[in-house]
């Protein structure tokens, strides 16, 4: 189903109104985590200023250490539907729990399915029952075909709206948190008609990286970008050390000017 075999011309995926796809370059932002309702607003305000169209930010979060911040749950839900209606921006947030989608759907416009999860088969079959849109991330250890075999589940239980993100892998190499593998994406817009979207927040762990590979990624021709924002990296509660602040994040959209008025 998500072959280029099967259908050649790009699938465009919808979030809330906004075209994933088709030949536009798309930037999704936002913090990792939802923490407060200031700090969640003064994002969202800073990136609407630059006209990005989506906000992301993680209500469950899947922290490597049961000791680290586990997320806001339905409070950060509902921060994120009242995002929404303040500033016009349609919301991506994880997902980690079948039984939550449900839930998740009345408040959120986009799931997406984490790299931890990208092979949990229930967690795929719960949002492929769901008509709202999938960013389905790429394993840390996952092989191309293993990532569009996950989401050939949730097309496969009746949910099409599928957009891929390459996130970094892991690799030796330990100068940076993940190994972005840009390989993958010039690949896959080869094999499957899915938007393609690129983390270089994940796929680096490097602030000062992610300028540099959110334009490789548009030269490679992905889809879009998603990428963490936050005003005060240092009180974040996670992932601070690779949030763009206000400064960083309107340079990276005056180098990426190009690729986003050109789509
Ligand atoms: C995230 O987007 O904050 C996240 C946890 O991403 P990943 O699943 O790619 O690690
Ligand atoms: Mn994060």
């Amino acid at each position: 189903l998500v072959s280029r075999e099967l259908q050649a011309h790009d699938s465009i995926v919808s979030i809330g109104g906004v075209k994933i796809g088709g030949g536009n370059f798309t930037v999704i932002a936002g913090p990792c985590s939802v923490e407060s309702e200031q700090q969640l607003f003064s994002v969202a305000e800073m990136i609407k200023g630059h006209g990005v169209p989506l906000l992301r930010g993680g209500a469950f979060k899947p922290r490597t250490s049961p000791y680290s911040f586990q997320g806001l749950g339905e409070e950060g839900l509902k921060l994120l539907k009242a995002a929404k209606q303040a500033y016009g921006l349609p919301t991506v947030s994880e997902i980690i729990d079948p039984s939550d989608a449900k839930l998740m759907a009345d408040y959120i416009d986009c799931f997406q399915i984490g790299a931890r999860n990208m092979q949990n088969f229930r967690l795929l079959e719960a949002v492929g029952a769901q008509q709202k849109p999938v960013l389905l991330k790429r394993g840390m250890s996952a092989t191309i075909e293993e990532l569009l075999l996950a989401a050939e589940y949730i097309i496969n239980a009746g949910n099409p709206n599928v957009i891929l993100c390459e996130r970094g892998i892991r690799t030796f190499e330990t100068a940076t948190r993940n190994t972005l593998d840009l390989n993958a994406v010039a690949l896959l817009k080869e094999k499957t008609h899915l938007p393609v979207l690129v983390d270089p927040s994940h796929g680096t762990g490097v602030k000062s990286l992610i300028n540099p590979l959110s334009r490789a990624s548009a030269a490679v021709g992905a889809d879009g970008i998603i990428v963490e924002a936050h005003l005060n990296p240092k009180a974040a509660l996670s992932d601070g050390h690779q949030a763009l602040t206000a400064d960083d994040f309107a340079k990276l959209m005056a180098d990426i000017k190009p690729f986003v008025q050109a789509a």
